[in-house]
């Protein structure tokens, strides 16, 4: 066996990596020709690459650093939790420590009444749990039609065959034979982009009246459940106009269908909230949490279930789970991530210290010629691209490229900004500084400028007609 070290030259690593590794969501055979970027270490909000590089993480991850890197008080409990128990499963009428304490402390942490938590691995896993846990807790209740799903366009849910379908990506359903049956999506209350002439409040009513629409089509007696996104993340940080939830919540009430608010990313403060669905009053009964549960120093996932569907569920034999729901060492490991967030009081700096630092700054950016606005929530934002801000115009090339030319200056000027299409979305870590929210928005204003220099050059900053 070879011994990669970070001490190999960069090249050598890009080599290895091309002939042997498949990269999830990407074209491998181009990643191998150009080779990836090898992170080597990270601390704080900074990551550190093979080349000696700098690079403020402005994703926190995949927007799940939320207690930022490099903590050892991390490693050592995943230390001694390896050393003590490094696994035992929880199926045979067996628990252990770390589940038990994991689990009473996001009960604690979450909304009134919700009191349960089923263990997964990730986010996708967990959404998989949903799918057929809202199925069967209508079948113990006599009413087995009512099972299928309503989703959104644009959602993200994860990447497996259950949760993919839940999403709303078109890209991902055309591979692989998604979505799975019984799962519908109506529109996105994306203003931005799809509002037209429509006043942002007109729009989010439009949007969330789609729902009533489709129980009314499919029948209520044949839906089991609702599942979106406090804010969608994945699809480009779309916040939606205030008289969404609302109407949401009253359709769901009023046709008895359970409400699935998937806070992989909203979860643990991003918000500025423990949950986002706190930060919209929104009452789920079940939560789908991941991503920011570990800050992602563990792989790990779970649904917090109300106490009236774990009740349900209870009384009969769930035939799932995972061999990792509720690993010792993950659950030991997010324990102690929860015990930071609140011993370091990180949310009450979200709310009151970084996220309005973080808000003048991209609202700052607003001002850049490339630039239609900012949206912003807690430390989560996007920033629209467009030739023309007045009609929130579209590009007239392919739909992607000056984002992506963006994403590529930013990581040329050690800036991690992710593009979805010609939005640039930004999720730092939770315990980003002023100082280092300066940092991030000199960087941006850069990469702005670049991009804009390079698609003025070459003739791509025509709006679509
Ligand atoms: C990332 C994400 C998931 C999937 O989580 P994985 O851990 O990648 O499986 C699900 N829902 C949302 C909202 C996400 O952002």
């Amino acid at each position: 066996m070879t011994m990669i070290t970070n001490h190999m030259p960069t090249a050598e690593l890009q080599a290895i990596d091309a002939a042997h590794h498949m990269h999830p969501f990407t074209t491998n055979d181009e990643l191998a020709e150009q080779g990836a970027r090898v992170i080597t270490r990270a601390k704080g909000v900074f990551l550190t690459d093979s080349e000696g590089n700098e690079i403020l993480d402005g994703m926190a991850g995949l927007w799940c650093v939320n207690i930022g890197y490099g903590r050892t008080e991390m490693a050592e409990v995943a230390a001694r939790q390896m050393a003590e128990l490094p696994y035992y499963n929880t199926f045979f009428k067996t628990t252990h420590v770390p589940a038990i304490a994991l689990s009473q402390e996001i009960a604690r942490l979450a909304p009134e009444g919700m009191n349960n938590v089923f263990f997964a691995g990730s986010g996708s896993e967990a959404n998989d749990t949903n799918i057929r846990m809202v199925r069967t807790y209508w079948a113990e209740k006599g009413k087995p039609s009512k099972s299928h799903i309503i989703s959104r366009k644009n959602a993200y849910h994860g990447s497996s065959m259950g949760s993919g379908s839940l999403g709303g990506m078109d890209y991902m359903h055309a591979q692989g034979g998604m979505p799975i049956p019984g799962i519908h999506h109506i529109g996105q209350p994306d203003w931005w982009a799809e509002g037209g002439d429509m006043t942002p409040e007109e729009f989010g009513l439009a949007r969330a009246r789609e729902l009533e629409a489709k129980i009314e089509e499919l029948g209520e007696d044949n839906v089991a459940a609702f599942i979106a996104e406090p804010v969608q993340g994945a699809g480009g940080v779309i916040i939606p106009p205030e008289t969404y939830w609302p109407e949401i919540q009253r359709i769901c009430d009023k046709y008895e269908i359970l409400l699935i608010a998937d806070e992989v990313i909203c979860g643990f403060g991003r918000t500025g909230n423990w949950f986002g669905s706190q930060t919209f009053g929104i009452r789920p009964h079940i939560m789908t949490i991941a991503k920011g549960l570990s800050s992602g120093y563990q792989p790990i996932g779970g649904s917090v279930v109300c106490d009236e569907v774990a009740s349900v569920i209870g009384a009969t034999e769930f035939n799932h789970g995972y061999t990792y729901s509720g690993h010792p060492v993950a659950s030991a490991v997010a324990l102690k991530n929860l015990q930071i967030l609140q011993d370091e009081n990180i949310l009450d700096h979200v709310r009151n210290t970084a996220g309005p630092a973080f808000r003048a700054g991209l609202e700052g950016l607003a001002d850049h010629p490339l630039v239609g606005g900012a949206s912003v929530i807690g430390l989560m934002g996007s920033l629209p691209l467009t030739p023309h801000k007045e009609s929130r115009a579209k590009f007239a090339g392919e739909a992607g490229a000056i984002g992506l030319m963006c994403r590529e200056r930013c990581f040329a000027n050690n800036l991690v900004m992710r593009h979805v299409g010609d939005r640039m979305v930004v999720s730092p870590p939770l315990v980003i500084t002023p100082d280092e929210i300066n940092i991030f928005m000199d960087r941006a204003r850069k990469a702005l400028d670049e991009t804009w220099q390079k698609a003025d050059k070459e003739g791509l900053l025509k709006a679509a007609s």
